[in-house]
């Protein structure tokens, strides 16, 4: 790694940090309407290696990127001003001088295991790995709350994409063992233990390597009928609305708005459910509650495609005890909870259910609860 920057950059780095991918267990579409979610990080990480400079030059290079280096000005960034994937890490860079942290500029070096577009979230990732780098870089006052702010922030007004704040906690604030209870309304949350292997138990995750164009618009149109429906209904977010006023709401709603609706209410219910569940440590019970959220996804909210409902249809019948797709949607990668015996049957199952249906070969891996960002050099 120090050989590859040196060769990029012609200088030896400081460190090196990592900020990982996520899975969400539960509490999709639900956090720009501030809702819950029950993410867990994964060991696929973005790494970051870095030095600061102090002549206010960004220099951003990705083993993954454009082969080529991006060199701007910290004094010229502004929404626009950098194209690319490069917006992704400059992006974190704008939202802390943006946020009144006064920072210079850095040579970063990114490597990654995240699939990249996957549904796993390595955007958030890149951007918490340049705020991890320069916290300790410009010795910033920051918890890993405030920095998962700060990356949103910069995903939302520099990047341009009109995301919650689950993918930046969820790379910041995860813990190791544990699936992280946030309510996005307050931040408040809560590490809940999540060791499936102690209960010969995995997550198998499937990678279905489709994701389908209309996915930025759809996003932003779908976010928008949320922000809608609540003012029609006079609340602030939809989380004010809990599912015993449901009925009455759909009743007060265009006929369009309703299914967005009663996927957000029913969604936080499973939120709290999967919690009461895992504190429990009741896994049978789990899984329905997430293959509930997949059905959910698909006939209310309208975000799963046929490759993503296929893997959890086939993940179910192969004996997985539950599936549904997890991230934003339209392609991107599904979730099975699975016994430990059924792990590659239920992959071989759906690697050949898409081979016959003529898609891309899936990839699958099973998931641990790993720590959110941090140095490792
Ligand atoms: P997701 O966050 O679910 O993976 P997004 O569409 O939000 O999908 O973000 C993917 C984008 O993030 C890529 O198109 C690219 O611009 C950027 N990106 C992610 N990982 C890397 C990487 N290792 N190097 C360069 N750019 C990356
Ligand atoms: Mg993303």
């Amino acid at each position: 790694m120090t050989t590859e920057f040196e060769k990029v950059f012609g200088a030896a780095p400081t460190g090196v940090w990592a900020a990982p991918g996520r899975v969400n267990l539960i509490g999709e579409h639900t956090d720009y309407n501030d809702g819950f979610v029950l993410p867990i990080a994964l060991r696929q990480v973005v790494l970051a290696t870095a030095r600061r400079r102090d002549d206010g030059r960004l220099r951003l290079y990705s083993a993954q990127g454009d082969g080529r280096v991006t060199d701007v000005l910290v004094a010229d960034l502004k929404p626009g001003a950098v194209a690319g994937w490069a917006a992704y890490p400059a992006a974190g860079v704008w939202a802390l001088n943006e946020s009144g942290h006064q920072v210079g500029g850095a040579d970063l070096y990114f490597d990654s295991d995240v699939p990249s577009g996957g549904g796993l979230s390595s955007s958030a990732a890149l951007e918490c790995s340049v705020l991890a780098a320069y916290r300790d870089l410009y010795e910033l006052d920051l918890d890993q709350r405030q920095s998962a702010l700060i990356a949103q922030r910069g995903e939302n007004d520099f990047v341009g994409v009109p995301c919650g704040s689950m993918d930046q906690m969820a790379s910041a604030c995860c813990t190791e063992g544990a699936a992280l209870f946030l309510d996005t309304r307050d931040l408040a949350q809560r590490q809940v233990p999540f060791d499936l292997a102690a209960r010969g138990l995995r997550l198998l995750v499937i990678d279905t390597r489709v994701k389908h164009d209309l996915g930025d618009g759809a996003y932003a149109a779908l976010r928008a009928g949320c922000e809608r429906a609540a003012a029609l209904l006079d609340l602030p977010a939809l989380r004010e609305l809990t599912a015993d006023r449901l009925p009455e709401a759909l009743d007060r709603l265009p006929a369009e708005l309703g299914p967005l609706v009663r996927h957000v209410v029913t969604e936080n219910a499973r939120v709290l459910q999967a919690v009461a569940l895992l504190d429990a440590e009741d896994f049978a019970a789990l899984g329905p509650v997430l293959t509930a959220g997949h059905a959910s996804l698909r006939d209310d909210y309208g975000v799963s495609c046929p490759e993503t409902d296929l893997a959890v249809a086939v993940a179910v019948e192969a004996g997985a005890l539950g599936a549904r797709m997890t991230g934003g949607g339209f392609g991107g990668s599904i979730i099975a909870l699975v016994p430990e015996e059924r792990t590659s049957p239920v992959a071989a199952a759906v690697e050949a259910a898409f081979a016959a249906a003529g898609y891309l070969a899936p990839r699958s891996f099973t998931a641990t609860a790993c720590a959110g960002s941090r140095r490792v050099g």
